[in-house]
């Protein structure tokens, strides 16, 4: 930006890093997230107090107690995914909007819900701004999901609920597959993949991870 005083050191060289160092060493093989990851400016979706630390190895506050999310839990739940180019895909728990950026940028449709109004807005204009028009944004609990655009290929959960919720599995497509922590104790879940083919649902859980609480209808 023009007029800047300190110029940012180059975070495109950041980026690179986080992929080479965060995520390819871990198992993030999907060339798709990869790409994805590589070209989403992740510092411009944080506070600018915190835009040097953004593409470290950790999770970073966004204001009203909530976060976004370590690079690469937001690299390894795009994957899970299976997502393919025009699939249309759900997201509850917009938060920054990095996760949504970065489903956008895999050539997906993203539907993102959040709850708190401020951060839905600042969230809404800034996506607006970095034009990415394949996102449509919400202001809802998103436990009940968005019935109208219903069904969804895919769906993301991006807080931790005590359940799955059960809106969320009525407006998964068959087959599709949802990503989402569920814990019994609050900051403390388990990654759930639910699949769902032929009208049967399969479950499997893929570690342990700490989100932030899903407070609506269906969670907290
Ligand atoms: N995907 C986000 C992660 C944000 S943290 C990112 O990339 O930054 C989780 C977000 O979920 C918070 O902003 C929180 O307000 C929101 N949230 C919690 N419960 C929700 C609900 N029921 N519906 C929609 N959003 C919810």
């Amino acid at each position: 930006m023009s007029g800047n005083p300190k110029p940012l050191p180059d975070m495109r060289r950041n980026r690179e890093r986080m992929v080479r160092q965060q995520l390819m060493p871990r198992g993030i093989s999907d060339e798709a997230v990869l790409a994805a990851m590589g070209c989403v400016p992740r510092h411009l979706f944080v506070q600018e107090a915190l835009r040097a630390q953004a593409y470290e190895d950790h999770p970073l506050p966004i204001g009203n107690g909530q976060t976004i999310s370590q690079p690469f839990i937001v690299a390894f739940m795009s994957q899970l995914l299976e997502a393919k180019p025009g699939m249309r895909v759900l997201e509850i728990g917009t938060g920054s909007g990095y996760q949504a950026a970065v489903l956008a940028e895999m050539g997906l449709d993203v539907y993102t819900v959040e709850r708190i109004r401020e951060i839905y807005q600042t969230t809404r204009d800034l996506l607006r701004a970095l034009r990415y028009t394949r996102i449509r944004c919400r202001l809802d609990d998103g436990t009940l999901g968005w019935p109208e655009s219903a069904p969804f290929d895919r769906i993301i959960v991006t807080a931790g609920g005590p359940e799955i919720p059960v809106p969320l599995v009525e407006q998964l497509a068959d087959p599709g597959v949802m990503v989402l922590p569920v814990g019994v104790s609050r900051r403390s879940q388990e990654l759930v993949v639910v699949r769902k083919r032929d009208g049967k649902l399969f479950r499997s859980n893929r570690g342990g991870v700490s989100f932030v609480d899903l407070v609506g209808c269906h969670g907290w």
